[in-house]
């Protein structure tokens, strides 16, 4: 059924004998006529690559706290939704019944939550939902591109900003393709090691290339990384990441978030309050101006909240995805001593 719901690629180029090559993502599948891509939507038929369109898996109403964004205008909601299929096999993904239904016989059920619709008709739930954001999150969306962009066209015609929550296992041609739509782009960084990341089907330099040419094309960029006891916890690969984001741009938030057993990995011990205060703990003393911990709502103190970074006065307060109080300017500014707020406050 979800070949059916396709049409011709438009981030990918043909290549003789009728093979084409996709960069919606940083696999770059070469595919020959009956080939499928490393996500498994993807396909060539006859010389054409066909891509998903038309489908959604799931659409909701979230706080955009929930993706999570701090710093792109808190408290509204998104309007967010999601195809099928993913580019990466994480055995700890904890939306793995839609990421991984096209690779994973146990995900096979997914299908069954698949929803014809159009662009319009998103975008107008989007309005009738008085969703200010319009999200492609729950599966990956890099390989759900040509369906977004779409969708995206409409929503910034009515007014409505359009985020992407991704892996960031990005070609720098999506990213450039995208620019021009996406807002806000979140960004998992998974882990520093690349022997890790490939595990998971990706590439460690691809990751940090994205994040780095994202900021630099003007894109707001948040920054989450799931920390997972024994994976990614010990202080050098915490200070190695949040050290390369501060070198990116300390005003990059960087969510650490706590792993809780799920899918294929189910005999790690949830990640504790202490390990989220460690790995903040460095992130703030690599430099970074602005790191949240997420996952344990009221256990994580202060870690919840933003703070100027030059006078430390609380700007918002939240607990979980609810905003408490919120006293930045409306020019998105500390109101005591008047310092920029990096971020999006329109
Ligand atoms: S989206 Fe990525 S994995 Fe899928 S076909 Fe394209 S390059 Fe391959």
């Amino acid at each position: 059924m979800l070949d059916a719901l396709t049409v011709p690629a438009r981030f990918a180029e043909n290549l003789p004998d009728q093979r084409v090559r996709c960069y919606a993502c940083a696999h770059r599948c070469t595919l020959k006529p009956g080939q499928r891509g490393v996500c498994k939507l993807r396909f060539n038929r006859a010389g054409e690559l066909r891509v998903p369109w038309g489908y959604v898996a799931a659409a909701n109403i979230d706080p955009i706290e929930k993706k999570p964004f701090m710093h792109f205008l808190p408290g509204a909601s998104a309007m967010t939704f999601g195809m099928l299929g993913c580019n990466f096999h994480c055995d700890f993904c904890q939306n793995w019944v839609s990421s991984q239904a096209l690779r994973d016989p146990a995900a096979d059920g997914a299908g069954r939550y698949v929803e014809k619709t159009t662009p319009r008709q998103l975008v107008s739930f989007a309005h009738r939902s008085a969703a200010r954001i319009i999200a492609s999150s729950y599966n990956e969306p890099l390989i759900t591109s040509e369906w977004a962009v779409d969708i995206f066209e409409l929503a910034r015609q009515a007014g409505l900003y359009c985020v992407y929550v991704s892996n960031g296992f990005a070609t720098p041609e999506i990213l450039h393709a995208l620019q021009p739509y996406l807002q806000g782009l979140k960004i998992d960084l998974k882990c520093m090691s690349d022997p890790h990341y490939r595990e998971l089907g990706g590439s460690l330099q691809v990751v940090l290339d994205a994040i780095s040419l994202a900021h630099d094309l003007g894109i707001w960029v948040e920054v989450v990384s799931l920390i997972i006891p024994d994976f990614n916890d010990s202080n050098d690969e915490l200070w190695n990441m949040s050290h390369f984001l501060a070198g990116v741009s300390p005003d990059i938030p960087w969510h650490v978030t706590a792993f809780y057993p799920t899918y294929q990995r189910l005999n790690t011990e949830p990640t504790s309050a202490e390990i989220l205060q460690r790995a903040a703990d460095i992130g703030q003393e690599a430099g970074l101006h602005y790191v949240y911990a997420g996952n344990l709502p009221g256990r994580v103190g202060s870690l919840e909240n933003t703070y100027c970074p030059h006078c430390n006065t609380l700007l918002i307060k939240r607990r979980g995805y609810r905003i408490q109080d919120y006293q930045i300017t409306a020019s998105g500014t500390c109101p005591k001593c008047g310092t920029k707020i990096a971020g999006v406050w329109g």
